[in-house]
């Protein structure tokens, strides 16, 4: 195996060199067909130019998509407990270069090294748990309901999976779609987000030097509609995951559709997390700290709206804004800075044109709200931590995802009211509530009409082995992690053996 796998052109570590990245196709570095290259650089500073990648089109994603039919005819007939073994070993690399992997997508992507070291370990743990999945992939066998006949369903890789990811967390994300695709013994054409495309190159790198065979995995830089589009068209994409905005979601499954591919799409969130008049305060305000500001606010579970019931709403608000306050904003590279800054300047312009817009609609603004552009911070995207109090749950920012550091505070009456104003919403991804009463608290789990629940934490933090994704606009009701992502990368069959040595026909045989 060791023969079918890729040698980079240039190390991915720490190096601050400039790093052309080709695209990886059937196991080799190659030049895009257009010849040309986009650029990625550092949001702290842009003056850090943090590699050149491929500005793909069509026939480079047709390319892709043929190599990878090529590697499924041979992939999918490898047991899947050795496919897994390559998933396993992938882990122990990603441990080994969990620091340079961060640092390099601390500088991609601007999420402080804590978060980017998280984002690492996520894909170690995705790793661990699929390299575990490469001994089950159960399915069921059952009794038949004739005799000397039997009944099983066994799962069958799909073939060529098609993927798209964004930039929030780029190996995370990209892990919890390729590990389960190449377990299951499906092959891969994926699409990194053009603002991070390093951080999967990263992972491939490690997956490649676990002794991936060439064309499992292949990887197409580019831009949405010239690259994403054309992989979710091409006819040889028999599946189709994207992660991204409800827009984009959109488009990519009314495409899947008309040709019948599995689509999974896991989108947009505007999170709320209830704090309830008996709730633990310190942990509130610490969790919801952590919650909106974390990532810079640019994850699709950050705490986006904070409904507080009315005996602690005040009190709650002071000791949030005057935390918020505190906040250190810079580059993440720096290991005490708190808040990185926005992807890029178009984000950094909606994030503040909702300042503007909530300031119209008359929320108050009680903290942060301006761009940082002074001294260390000419040459980033960064603002401050923002906070609105006083937000009615009909207006805008207290309904549209913003995907910044900005929060709003809605004031709340009761736990009724709250489950309200929380289910009020075209998303349905992750919902919290902090409070002491277990029976609020079950009955919270019941009703908040979100695919995840937090009790007592706020709305991010989840693990790779549970379900992960949302109801409503939040996607089409598929799961990634755990099992979800397992039934998504395999096709069942049912499978009958009769062993009687006649004609049985079932439903018609009986003796009744
Ligand atoms: P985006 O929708 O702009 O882009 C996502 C990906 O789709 C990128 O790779 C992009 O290049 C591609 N794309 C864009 N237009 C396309 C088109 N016309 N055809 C095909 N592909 C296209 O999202 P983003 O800005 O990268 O990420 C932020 C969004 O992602 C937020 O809405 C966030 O909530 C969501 N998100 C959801 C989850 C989840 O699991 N539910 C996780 C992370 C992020």
């Amino acid at each position: 195996m060791a023969t079918d796998t890729f040698t980079a052109p240039a190390t991915l570590g720490t190096s601050t060199e400039t790093r052309v990245v080709k695209n990886f196709v059937d196991g080799e570095w190659v030049d895009s067909v257009t010849g040309e290259t986009f650029e990625n650089r550092n949001p702290a500073d842009t003056r850090d130019l943090v590699g050149i990648f491929q500005h793909s089109n069509k026939d480079d994603v047709s390319a892709a998509v043929d190599a990878a039919k090529r590697a499924f005819a041979k992939w999918r007939l490898v047991p899947a407990p050795r496919r897994a073994e390559i998933v396993f070993r992938a882990a122990e690399i990603l441990i080994e270069r969990k620091e340079d992997y961060a640092r390099d997508m601390t500088r991609e992507m601007g999420k402080v090294l804590a978060e980017t070291r998280g984002d690492v370990q996520e894909a170690i743990d995705a790793a661990y748990y699929n390299a575990g999945e490469g001994r089950r992939l159960f399915g069921p066998t059952v009794p038949s309901e004739m005799p000397n006949k039997f009944a099983m369903a066994v799962r069958q890789p799909i073939g060529v999976c098609g993927m798209i990811t964004p930039w929030n967390f780029p190996m995370a994300i990209s892990s919890w779609k390729l590990l389960p695709a190449i377990v299951c013994g499906n092959t891969c054409v994926i699409k990194p987000a053009q603002d991070t495309p390093l951080s999967t190159f990263n992972l491939v790198r490690a997956l490649s030097d676990a002794g991936l065979p060439k064309g499992v995995i292949n990887i197409v830089a580019g831009y949405g509609a010239e690259v994403g589009t054309p992989i979710a068209e091409h006819p040889d994409v028999r599946a189709v995951s994207l992660t991204g905005s409800s827009a984009v979601g959109r488009i990519i499954g009314g495409i899947a559709a008309k040709s019948f591919k599995h689509c999974s799409l896991e989108l947009g969130g505007k999170n709320p997390m209830i704090v309830l008049d008996d709730a633990n305060l310190d942990l509130a305000i610490e969790g919801g700290l952590w919650g909106a500001f974390g990532t810079t606010g640019q994850r699709c579970t950050a705490t986006s709206r904070m409904i507080v019931q009315k005996g602690v709403y005040r009190e709650f608000v002071e000791r949030l804004v005057d935390r918020a306050k505190k906040l250190k904003v810079g580059n993440g590279l720096d290991e005490t800075v708190h808040m990185g800054p926005a992807i890029n300047a178009r984000q950094l312009e909606t994030d503040l044109s909702y300042v503007e817009v909530g300031k119209s609609e008359g929320a108050k603004l009680v903290c942060g709200g301006n761009r940082l552009d002074k001294g260390d911070y000419a040459h980033g995207y960064f603002m401050e931590p923002t906070v609105f109090t006083d937000v009615d749950p009909k207006m805008r920012i207290a309904q549209e995802e913003i995907f910044g550091p900005v929060v709003g505070v809605i004031p709340c009456d009761s736990f009724e009211d709250a489950i309200e104003i929380a289910n009020g919403i075209e998303y349905g991804l992750s919902s919290s509530i902090y409070t002491k009463d277990v029976n609020r608290a079950f009955t919270a789990m019941r009703d908040l009409y979100t695919g995840i629940t937090y009790i007592n934490a706020p709305t991010i933090g989840a693990e790779v082995h549970l379900p992960f994704g949302g109801t409503k606009a939040t996607g089409n009701g598929h799961r990634e992690g755990g099992i979800g992502a397992i039934d998504f990368y395999t096709e069942w069959k049912s499978v009958y053996v009769d062993y009687s040595d006649k004609l049985q026909k079932a439903q018609i045989d009986r003796e009744d």
